[in-house]
């Protein structure tokens, strides 16, 4: 298996897998994808029950998409995973997205069928149940803080936050505007018959307002791309931190980030953004495959020796 495919790969598709022992019929597409542990937590799952399919990378540029789901679509593909920067695109290159996925703006999982293509988004549900396995705690009984709700991640979490009836969610975002402009969007989800409190149920914070918003909430996600590179800084303000706090960093890519480590000071629980990248691998494998993912080999893959992530 090559490590990345290209649409002109895909063009050829028979010829350029003809000697692979088991035909590729699933993917994740995006740009870059080399990064993706994806193949890595799909493949064991997909050996171990037997299935005859193996995952791999495409990356596709900008305008690819669509043609691309097309050529999948002839060469038997079962499904694929779409991420960054594709995931609008996808939404709207399938010919059927869910009403989970038009919410959310974004595709993650397509299942192609002979004559139709399906959209689903396992992102916001992956949260859900990333946060229940790191905290023992349901969405719907915390105060969330969203930090990067501007952006795609964030987006998924904080509609999702907002479906599942979280008591309490602040978006903050650097460019305020998209932040505000998710809160006109959910303002209906929060008018309620729920008691209301010394505090809003919806809020939007920037700047300064983030530390003054950090005392009233539980649980701090960061979905901003500040983390991925080692030096970043926190996307909150350390002095914030506090004990009775959960912090939950949906990136990974180094292991822990500056925010995790202040989490830790402050004597707030942490956890980086490994588990939701695998629940949204086990949704996207269950909605392909329409049977149980093996977890905890999934788990095993993602953190296999040699690969990049440091716990
Ligand atoms: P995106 O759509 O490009 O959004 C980026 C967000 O980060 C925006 O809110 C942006 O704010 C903010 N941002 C960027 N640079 C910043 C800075 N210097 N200071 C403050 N805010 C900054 O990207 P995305 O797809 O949502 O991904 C965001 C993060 O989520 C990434 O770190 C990615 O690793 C993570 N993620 C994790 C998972 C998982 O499974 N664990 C899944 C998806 C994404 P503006 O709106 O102001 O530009």
């Amino acid at each position: 298996m090559k490590e990345i495919y290209t649409l002109n790969d895909l063009k050829h598709w028979q010829e350029v897998t003809s000697g692979e022992p088991v035909p590729l019929k699933v993917a994740v597409i995006g740009d870059p994808v080399a990064h993706s542990l994806s193949p890595q937590i799909h493949n064991p799952a997909l050996e171990e029950l037997g299935i005859e399919a193996r995952y791999c990378r495409i990356e596709l540029k900008e305008g690819e998409v669509s043609v691309a789901f097309k050529l999948m679509q002839a060469a038997g593909f079962i499904g694929t995973n779409v991420t960054i920067p594709h995931k609008q695109a996808a939404l709207e290159a399938v010919d059927f997205p869910d009403d989970h996925a038009r919410l959310m703006q974004a595709v993650n999982t397509v299942v192609f069928e002979k004559e139709k293509s399906m959209g689903f988004t396992t992102d916001g549900p992956g949260f859900v149940r990333a946060i229940r396995e790191e905290f023992s705690m349901d969405l719907k009984d915390l105060r969330v803080m969203v930090v990067g709700a501007g952006g795609g991640a964030g987006r998924s979490i904080a509609v999702q936050c907002a479906m599942e009836g979280c008591e309490r969610l602040v978006l903050a975002n650097r460019t305020i505007g998209k932040a505000q402009a998710l809160a006109n969007e959910l303002r209906s989800r929060f008018h309620t018959d729920k008691l209301e409190g010394p505090v809003d149920r919806l809020v939007v914070a920037g700047g300064k307002n983030i530390r003054a918003e950090m005392e009233n909430v539980d649980l701090i996600v960061n979905a901003t791309s500040l983390g991925m590179k080692r030096t970043d800084p926190s996307p909150v303000p350390d002095a914030g931190l506090s004990p009775f706090h959960m912090v939950y960093d949906t990136v990974y890519a180094n292991g822990s980030t500056r925010l995790i480590e202040e989490a830790k000071k402050a004597g707030a629980l942490a956890a980086n953004g490994l588990s939701m990248l695998l629940h949204q691998a086990v949704l996207s494998f269950e909605i392909w495959f329409g049977r149980k993912a093996p977890v905890e080999t999934m788990r095993k893959g993602m953190r296999s020796p040699g690969d990049p992530i440091v716990e």
